[in-house]
């Protein structure tokens, strides 16, 4: 490997030597912290049969770490105005394949089919913060062969991720976030670790992917829909959010029935109800 980039001085010399200006609207803040690089390549598990998938490259600083560590890599970055700096920062690889899209139009399978044949792959990434929640739930929905999703993301969204019932960081994103995977917070990150340094703290968090969901559910998509309606207001009771917000509509009567019949209070707000509770409740709501 050439120089590190991720020491500062690398960093400074590629983007000025390439007149590239940071764009704050792509969450554009590169990792100059060599530490917190190491703690991610080693979180991710990677191994020369299996890939990585990076999930915005910037100048390369990650990719070339996952380049040395795993047999293939694919990067798929937005900013066009990186690839001429990406074709020179990876050009001692040969198993990396940069994809130019936005991740979010991507379509991932396809890439999977033609870059990761017969691999399991990981997810590595330094997350573009303003759209770290779609990304992972777009990683997640599409049930792709993960392993593991190992991302540098928001202090706040990381806890939001790992948080359990019954605190106020509980919520959609949790329950999704752990009907498909297990998260572990793997570092907290200061804002001094990123060129330019962004004004919120960072955490790496490492999702092992279940092979099969937490909880086994009759209608997955019924199940998703009632955890949205049950904390659709935060401080309501769950009786009330349902009553409230589920479609189509269902009467009280029935709603306490199916609270009653999973052996749940309809006082409780739906930030105490583990996801076990709402798969049974959800499977309850399926026969009334
Ligand atoms: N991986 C580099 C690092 O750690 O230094 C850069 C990380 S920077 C936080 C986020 C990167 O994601 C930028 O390169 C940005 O251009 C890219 N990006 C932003 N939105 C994107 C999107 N929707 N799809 C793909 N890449 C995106």
């Amino acid at each position: 490997m050439t120089k590190r980039l991720v020491l500062p001085s690398v960093t400074r010399d590629v983007v000025t030597r390439h007149g590239f200006h940071f764009k704050k609207s792509l969450g554009q803040n590169f990792l100059i912290d060599g530490n917190i690089l190491d703690k991610i390549v080693e979180a991710a598990e990677l191994d020369d049969q299996n890939g990585a998938l990076e999930i915005g490259p910037g100048i390369g600083t990650l990719t070339q770490e996952l380049c040395e560590n795993a047999r293939q890599v694919v990067a798929v970055e937005k900013d066009n105005r990186l690839l001429p700096v990406l074709a020179e920062t990876l050009s001692d690889y040969s198993n990396v394949h940069v994809h130019h899209a936005d991740v979010l139009e991507a379509d991932l399978h396809a890439l999977f089919a033609t870059w990761f044949a017969g691999m399991e792959v990981s997810v590595v990434a330094n997350l573009p913060y303003y759209v770290t929640t779609p990304i992972v739930m777009k990683l997640l929905e599409e049930r792709l062969p993960l392993r593991h999703i190992v991302v540098m993301v928001q202090r706040e969204v990381a806890e939001r991720m790992a948080a359990k019932p019954g605190g106020k960081d509980y919520g959609t994103l949790s329950i999704a976030v752990q009907y498909y995977t297990e998260p572990e917070l793997v570092t907290r990150v200061p804002e001094s670790s990123f060129m330019p340094a962004p004004n919120v703290e960072s955490t790496v968090i490492k999702l092992k992917v279940r092979k099969e969901p937490a909880v086994q559910v009759q209608d997955e998509k019924l199940f998703f829909h009632l955890v949205k309606a049950s904390f659709a207001q935060r401080r309501k009771t769950i009786l009330n959010n349902l009553q409230n917000n589920l479609e189509p509509k269902r009467s009280k009567d029935s709603i306490l029935a199916a609270l009653e019949a999973t052996g749940i209070e309809p006082s409780r707000r739906g930030e105490t109800l583990s996801l076990q509770e709402y798969a049974r409740l959800a499977d309850q709501l399926l026969q009334s």
